[in-house]
């Protein structure tokens, strides 16, 4: 059986990959695969139930019943975390923090990397994976690599104005604060750091509007899919 051919689309936060992703699966009719939304629901799942997110035996309880999976309506990917629909609740700046300190844990790490590469086989057409390390760890055989980023003031004052849209009143300098943290945090851990798969694309968006980058990105796509 052939394997759906996948995209990997690895960042760091606001750089436009869950924009760009969502139309590009649209575009090619792939699944889309938020690979953020999963360590997200761990954070989430881990912090209802008052853990503290460096403790790896409670951790590895949250990770044994985890159930994520995503549908897509509209403009929205809505993820469900066992059943309940936490679209909103993993995107608060606090699990934000949270899905970065417990993504950090190399048991969470492996143990996640089974159910993300199983939501981008069973793709019909094709898979579309945002993530950190899509191209260098849990798909190095991408079919397509792009390294998406942007300069940090430009992704914060995108985040500023979403957050601003939603009704939160953070300064500016609070956000870029919060992603600077979590860029560190990110870059710096010891397994599966956010870096460029070195046969990556890399496309950088802080000139290039979204709509050039996923134009780019599917060319990649249609030309790989020639070959
Ligand atoms: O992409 P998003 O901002 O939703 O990801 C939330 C957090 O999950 C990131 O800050 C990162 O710590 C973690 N993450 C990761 N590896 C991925 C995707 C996300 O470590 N492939």
């Amino acid at each position: 059986m052939t394997r759906p051919l996948i995209v990997a689309i690895d960042g760091p936060a606001g750089a436009g990959k869950s924009t760009v992703s969502k139309l590009l699966a649209r575009r090619l009719d792939f699944t889309l695969v938020d690979t953020g939304a999963i360590y997200r629901c761990v954070a989430l799942k881990a912090g209802r139930q008052g853990l503290a997110y460096d403790d790896d035996a409670r951790l590895e309880k949250v990770l044994d019943g985890l159930t994520v999976s995503f549908h897509v309506e509209g403009d929205v990917n809505h993820v469900f975390l066992e059943g309940e629909d936490v679209s909103e609740a993993i995107r608060t700046p606090e699990n934000s923090l949270a899905a970065s300190q417990v993504s950090s844990r190399p048991i969470v790490r492996a143990r996640l990397l089974d159910l993300q590469r199983r939501l981008a086989l069973a793709a019909k057409h094709g898979a579309i994976l945002e993530g950190r390390d899509i191209g260098t760890v849990v798909f190095p055989d991408a079919d397509v690599k792009v390294f998406l980023f942007a300069n940090p003031e430009i992704r914060a004052r995108r985040r500023f104005e979403e957050l601003f849209q939603k009704g939160s009143e953070k300064p500016i300098g609070q956000v870029l604060a919060e992603q600077n943290r979590r860029d560190r945090e990110d870059s710096e851990r010891e397994v599966a750091p956010l870096k460029a798969a070195p046969d990556a694309v890399q496309l950088d968006s802080t000139e290039l509007p979204l709509s050039e980058v996923v134009q780019r990105i599917e060319d990649l796509v249609l030309s790989r899919r020639r070959a």
